[in-house]
């Protein structure tokens, strides 16, 4: 018997580039697959953000699923 708990551990994580603030009082981070061209602030606190590789679940790239779908869509 397969439990939902079950599959959500089967997911692999993957080394992925992101942006991680600055600031040690803020959590702030974002994914960096698009915006290596400059050093972005902070959305919540404006530090300069910092080039990270964290292990990340593939479930974080849910937006990448959905830009995937857009283009298959466009195609048809
Ligand atoms: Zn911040």
């Amino acid at each position: 018997m397969y439990s939902r708990k079950k599959i959500q551990e089967d997911i692999p994580e993957v080394i992925t580039k992101i942006w991680s603030c600055q600031s040690e009082d803020c959590n702030g981070w974002m994914r960096a697959n698009f915006s290596f061209d400059h050093t972005p602030t902070c959305v919540l606190c404006q530090s300069p953000m910092t080039s990270e590789e964290r292990m990340l679940p593939l479930i974080v790239n849910m937006n990448d699923h959905v830009k995937l779908s857009a283009v298959v869509t466009t195609a048809e």
